[in-house]
């Protein structure tokens, strides 16, 4: 067939190949900063327990294994790192597969209350290190029955009370309670009378690796994913997330949840 493009509307072709080149390009240009950042922050977050544990393996290699009581002391320090790594390792297992949309949710009828609980006795020892009180309303005495997928709202629960604990201050309160709301929807709020969070970092709580205080958070064994997980769990049962904080005076992280019948 004879070619019979004029000239302008192979310009125009060349022009618009150019832009859709470009954007391809600059789309692969973040895509590849974003993983950059992302290595950068994983290294960075596996360091200090990889440092820990190796410095308190050289240690007792280098004699202080003959003293008893420094044996049990620096591997029971040297197990906690290795016990921080392998959490940093499970998050970061759960952040890829939930940024990739690679995470099924297994929807079941399950009763709320029942996983308050189990989350209360699992966090009982932590919250009794700082003597703080983990209360739920006596009110639920009967079952609140939600549609979810119940292992990961437990885990909800969990990084959202292990965080009321670490924040909190010592002889304070944690308080889980739920309301209804219309819609079929029930409130789940965490409250606590802790250190509370200044206004300015508010919007950047839930992205991956962010903390307030780098230096504080990390002695405390956390892995900086832990609000970027649970918001990518509510986002996946499309149900919704707030907080709300008052620096000096404590945190309240609410999420909503689907009732079932
Ligand atoms: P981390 O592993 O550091 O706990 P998270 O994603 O769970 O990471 O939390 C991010 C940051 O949000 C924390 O480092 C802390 O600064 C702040 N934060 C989270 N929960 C609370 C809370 N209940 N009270 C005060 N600050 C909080």
């Amino acid at each position: 067939q004879p070619i019979t493009t004029d000239m302008a509307t192979l310009t125009q072709d060349v022009q618009k190949f150019a832009r859709e080149k470009k954007i391809e390009i600059e789309t692969l240009k973040i895509r590849e900063e974003y993983r950059r950042e992302f290595l950068g922050n994983v290294s960075h977050e596996l360091k200090t327990p990889l440092f820990t544990v190796q410095g308190y393996l050289s240690t007792l290699l280098d004699g202080a294994m003959n003293d008893k009581t420094i044996r049990k002391k620096y591997l029971e320090r040297a197990e906690k790192g290795v016990e921080r790594l392998i959490h940093i390792v499970k998050d970061l297992d759960m952040i890829t597969k939930l940024e990739a949309g690679d995470l099924n949710l297994d929807f079941t009828r399950f009763n709320i209350v029942d996983v308050v609980q189990n989350v209360f006795d699992l966090l009982e020892m932590k919250a009794d290190e700082k003597n703080i009180m983990l209360m739920f309303d006596m009110k639920y005495t009967k079952p609140i029955m939600v549609w979810a997928d119940e292992e990961k709202i437990q885990q909800v629960l969990t990084n959202l009370v292990m965080n009321s604990i670490k924040h909190g201050k010592e002889n304070g309160t944690t308080e889980i309670s739920i309301e209804d709301l219309v819609n079929n929807k029930i409130i789940v709020r965490v409250t606590d009378n802790g250190e509370g969070i200044q206004k300015q970092y508010i919007p950047r709580l839930f992205e991956r690796f962010f903390r307030v205080d780098k230096s504080g958070a990390r002695s405390e064994g956390g892995s900086g994913l832990g609000l970027s997980i649970v918001k990518h769990i509510i986002e996946a049962h499309h149900q919704k997330i707030y907080v709300e904080s008052k620096y000096g005076y404590g945190s309240e992280f609410s999420f909503t949840l689907e009732k079932a019948e």
